[in-house]
């Protein structure tokens, strides 16, 4: 630790080396004493000095400091925790590092050996599939099931999935010999890379199987059937498992996802559980009051009109609206009360209305039944 080579000597450059020749001359050593592929005595020491160096130089500003200081001027960023690392399998701490070697260094790094890896990501999950199902607020009021068709892949039986005619089995890859990748050296590195005979599965059908082609899955279209429970929303999506495309490599099925489209109704307005619904009363119902009969989801119901009802009102009838979905209980049905004042009236009933009128001493009403609508309804 006492005297620190001079950096540009360790990458064996120039002083006023460009950042190319830095980094090709940094790539260079790094390949030379890397420690996995140098195992001479001292390989390692020289490897961590070649990084110290580049990360230096290969930063304008450190460099412009080492030029102008040298290591004391530099020293606080490299020698703390820049370069600690434990073997070399961590390399986050030097960034550039990837940068430089990209995917050539992949290999080394995550210690991957060809064969399992490219074998084992293979496998994968299946598509999800979604289908949308339209409901009246009816369907939402009781549950329902339904039976869709959806078309999907799936694992052909004939081969059970391998693809291969029945009888006869997969041969192993005579490109790769079986092992789904194949490896050569390039300089100092051994690479490994998928074959592309077998795609990595290290083995190949010689034999399609006639029901999937040797896909190993086949598109079907199933009748599904799914429970849709009472009280869904517009846009509920129930989950079907393993109801999706068939999955690539042993991989497991996607999901189906049955999207709920809730129709509009014709009489209630749905508000979350709650149903609005809006009922017409006569001036006489509004004034005397009354009990009338309402529609609501299942048949009818009773409700009470206190006397002098104002249009607009709105009445709550408990517990009549969407049950709750997956809980208990089930929201209530809103009456808004409209009055309506009548358009077209017997003479009789132009007689008792004008009488009314002298009664709360309108004397004009006679001509003029809107103020007396006016006085009464408060519009
Ligand atoms: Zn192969
Ligand atoms: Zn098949």
């Amino acid at each position: 630790m006492t005297t620190k080579k001079d950096y540009y000597d360790i990458l064996g450059v120039g002083k006023n080396a460009s950042g190319e020749e830095i980094k090709s001359a940094y790539r260079n050593l790094a390949k030379k004493f890397h420690p996995d592929i140098n195992k001479d005595k001292g390989a390692e020491e020289k490897f961590k000095e070649a990084n110290e160096a580049y990360e230096i130089l290969s930063d304008s500003h450190k460099r412009q400091l080492y030029d102008q200081y040298g290591h004391a001027g530099v020293n606080a960023q490299a020698g703390a925790g820049g370069f600690g690392h434990e073997g070399f399998g961590n390399f986050e701490g030097f960034g550039d590092v990837n940068d430089i070697f990209g995917d050539f260094f992949e290999n080394i790094f995550t210690g991957q050996t060809g064969r399992q890896s490219s074998k084992k990501s293979r496998a994968s999950r299946g598509d999800d599939l979604q289908v949308r199902v339209t409901m009246t607020l009816h369907d939402v009021l009781t549950g329902s099931q339904k039976t869709i068709k959806v078309g999907h892949t799936k694992i052909c039986d004939k081969c059970t999935g391998s693809g291969a005619k029945h009888g006869t089995s997969l041969k192993s890859c005579h490109q790769c010999k079986g092992s789904g990748s194949i490896n050569f050296r390039q300089g100092f590195f051994s690479l490994s890379q998928t074959c592309s005979r077998c795609k990595g599965q290290g083995q190949v059908i010689e034999n399609p199987c006639e029901n999937c082609h040797g896909q190993g899955k086949v598109r079907i279209q199933e009748p599904i059937t799914v429970k849709i429970p009472s009280g869904v929303q517009e846009g509920t999506a129930l989950r079907v498992n393993g109801a999706g495309e068939a999955g690539n490599f042993g991989g497991p099925s996607g999901d189906l996802y049955v999207v709920i489209h809730v129709e509009p109704d014709q009489k209630f307005e749905r508000k979350d559980d709650d149903i609005l619904i809006e009922q017409k009363i006569s001036i006489a119902q509004a004034s005397l009051g009354a009990e009338i009969e309402i529609p609501s989801l299942e048949d009818h119901v009773i409700l009470r009109i206190p006397p002098g009802t104002q249009t607009g009102t709105v009445f709550r009838v408990k517990e009549k609206g969407i049950p709750h979905l997956g809980g208990r209980g089930r929201g209530d049905e809103l009456v808004r009360i409209l009055v309506e004042v009548p358009t077209h009236l017997t003479e009789k009933q132009k007689e008792l209305l004008k009488e009314l009128a002298k009664s709360f001493g309108e004397e004009k009403t006679a001509k003029d039944e809107d103020s007396f609508i006016k006085k009464v309804f408060g519009k």
